[in-house]
């Protein structure tokens, strides 16, 4: 049993999909649970409706609505014959959802709404993968993943209940995965026990097929991307990067801590604990060899490298020139709690804490006021934060010339230093 997860890119076009149908007609000796996200830009397209509905614009709302509607459903059109009505009028289904909502005026909060709309992208692009796949004789069931994996009402950010979501599992594995059965549903999204629909936060699809790997005790998860392997950098950035072709599960969480785009940061745990291995492939050539991850050591890593830009510099001075103790720090976290937000790398000095933070502007002043109630809070913007994982003195040079370093913090690991950007 294998769970495959396509992500966005593999479905935005109708050639692509039909470059899914290709992979999956391949695989079909063996029972496989496939999960799909939204197509393309999909889930940034929803977030503006979200933010139109939530500012109660409602004409622009569905405007937008509307223009991922007619993606859809030319999308559909192209690809499908036999199937294309049945498509349709599942589609619509999920267009009367969100059109009900839309005409709605807001009341609950925004995470509540973004949830409800946002989960959409996920069951259209399903829906048409499905319907197609079905018409190439690849038989396979859709499952709406709101009635197998349940959340709590965390919204954005839901958190699994993982003894409901095994039996809803369970009963997956010995139904229809019997008989080397295809069954395909959405990534990233859930149900809470009042049937609200959930987010389990952006790129989750990962995640959630990690999750189901760890149900079914699957032999591998594999990950299509369209990229050839994980890379020790990011290739836009650096070209110079090269390919891994394996890394184990502890290189790839301390990777996805510092920030590389790679794999959603959950996605791990799950195989780990299960000793499951995690295949990144490319969908664009499936004879490439990609990366595996495994729990196997790995020698002789070259320098991996994360950079992430647009961060901030909170300088946070004790107002009376005492010592930060504790509870000065104690005291941030519980703001940082709050406001749901999480620092990249904190530092400590006599009178001084420093903490690196994402652009988010507004969290920032939220935090940043409720703070000066101790501290005197200094801001500084436009910052990089790099990351070097088995680093040499040589390479760190290289990277780091002709910037200015306002915070470096060393292991024998890993090396991390913000600087200006370039
Ligand atoms: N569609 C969601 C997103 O773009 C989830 C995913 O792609 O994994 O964040
Ligand atoms: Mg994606």
């Amino acid at each position: 049993m294998k769970v495959f997860k396509f992500g966005g890119a593999s479905v935005n076009s109708v050639e692509r999909i039909q470059a899914v149908g290709d992979i999956v007609a391949d695989h079909m000796q063996q029972p496989l649970l496939i999960v799909i996200s939204a197509m393309g830009k999909t889930t940034n397209a929803l977030e503006k409706v979200v933010e139109a509905f939530y500012a109660e614009n409602k004409e622009m709302a569905l405007q937008l609505f509307d223009q991922v509607k007619q993606q859809h459903i030319t999308t559909a059109k192209y690809l499908l014959t036999t199937g294309y009505l049945a498509c349709e009028a599942q589609l619509k289904d999920f267009f009367t959802e969100v059109e009900w909502l839309l005409h709605d005026k807001p009341v609950r909060e925004y995470d509540y709404y973004y949830d409800q709309v946002v989960c959409v992208g996920e069951l259209l692009s399903t829906a048409i993968v499905s319907h197609y796949l079905n018409q190439q004789h690849i038989t396979n069931t859709w499952l709406d993943v709101r009635d197998i994996i349940r959340t709590d009402d965390n919204f954005r950010d839901a958190i699994i209940d993982w003894d409901f979501t095994a039996k809803a599992v369970a009963h997956i594995k010995e139904g229809l995965l019997k008989d080397n059965g295809i069954v395909l549903t959405q990534g990233f999204i859930g149900c809470t026990d009042e049937n609200e629909s959930t987010t389990l936060g952006r790129e989750g699809s990962d995640y959630s097929a990690a999750v189901f790997a760890n149900l079914l005790d699957a032999e591998s998860q594999t990950i299509w991307k369209d990229v050839e392997s994980v890379m020790n950098a990011d290739p836009k950035v650096f070209p110079e990067a090269k390919p891994l072709h394996h890394l184990n599960y502890r290189e790839v969480i301390e990777m996805a801590f510092y920030g590389a785009q790679v794999i959603h940061p959950k996605t791990i745990k799950p195989l780990q604990n299960k000793s499951i291995p995690l295949l990144v492939k490319c969908f664009l050539n499936p004879a490439l060899p990609g990366t595996v991850i495994d729990g196997n050591g790995v020698k002789e890593l070259p320098p991996i490298v994360v950079l992430k830009e647009k961060q901030v510099l909170l300088e946070l001075t004790s107002k009376d020139f005492s010592f930060v103790s504790e509870h000065h720090s104690t005291e941030l976290f519980k703001l940082f709690e709050k406001f749901k937000f999480k620092p990249n790398l904190t530092q400590n000095a006599a009178i001084q804490l420093h903490c690196v933070v994402d652009d988010l502007s507004e969290k920032i002043e939220a935090l940043a006021l409720e703070a000066s109630s101790i501290f005197d809070v200094s801001i500084r913007k436009n910052l990089s934060l790099l990351t070097i994982r088995h680093y040499t003195g040589e390479y760190y040079n290289k990277i780091t010339a002709n910037r200015t370093i306002l915070l470096k913090q060393q292991t024998p690991e890993t090396i991390q230093v913000l600087m200006t950007e370039e």
